[in-house]
């Protein structure tokens, strides 16, 4: 399982989770928000051009993203495998990603999605708002946001799904408790239960422990 790819809706904790299964797998971890993020703060082109769309809580129109995620790709540390977090999230984005992987004769092996309920996720990135202050976590942007997600990337999660590449994590719980549940869907050697998990049982009874 080397090229793997992480989604889920906005909130659902998909870097925290990507950075930690990358570490497991010693797989480079490539978040396209984190890239827009680090240009938008480099104020290089690219980052003036996406930060127009990120504010608003759209898309980065396709012709820029694909092509920054093509020369990601390019790049001598994603021979061995990759994670990627938050492309593809439109249905042209997939057409677009197996074409480049094709390319090499390759292709992705697992596609884990993170679900939670939209009440979940708004309070979450809410909360993330005060904290954190990024400029798209406020609430009518962070509406808009889930809105695209439905309309946009589910239909990512069904093509997958149909691929037989998909597997579903319950993204509700605390860190640890979601940490390993991911590891037991990658089958990851060594996915033990914290001693938290132990303690509060099997996931699914987690629901008011955020
Ligand atoms: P979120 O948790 O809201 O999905 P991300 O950090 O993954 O946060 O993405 C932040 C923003 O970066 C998105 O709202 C979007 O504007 C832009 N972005 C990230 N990935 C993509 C993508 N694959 N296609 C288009 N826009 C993207």
């Amino acid at each position: 399982m080397k090229r793997t790819l992480i989604i889920g809706p906005p909130g659902s904790g998909k870097g925290t989770q990507a950075g930690r299964i990358s570490e497991r797998l010693g797989v480079v971890a490539i978040s396209t928000g984190d890239i827009f993020r680090s240009n938008v703060k480099n104020e290089t082109t690219l980052g003036v051009e996406a930060k127009k769309y990120m504010d608003a809580g759209d898309f980065v129109p396709d012709n820029v993203t694909n092509k920054m995620v093509r020369d990601r790709l390019s790049e001598t540390d994603v021979e061995d495998g990759f994670l990627l977090d938050g492309y593809p999230r439109t249905t042209a984005q997939v057409d677009y990603l197996d074409q480049v992987l094709a390319e090499n004769d390759e292709k992705l092996d697992v596609v884990l999605q993170l679900t939670a309920d939209d009440e979940e996720l708004i309070s979450r990135l809410l909360g993330r708002a005060t904290e954190a202050g990024r400029s798209d976590d406020n609430e009518a942007v962070i509406r808009h946001r889930l809105h695209l997600y439905h309309q946009q990337t589910e239909a990512v999660v069904a093509k997958y799904a149909e691929r037989g590449i998909l597997t579903q994590v319950d993204g509700i719980g605390n860190i640890d408790q979601v940490t390993h549940r991911v590891m037991e869907a990658l089958k990851v050697p060594g996915a033990t239960p914290t001693l938290q998990t132990v303690l509060e049982g099997p996931p699914g009874n987690s629901r008011a422990q955020l």
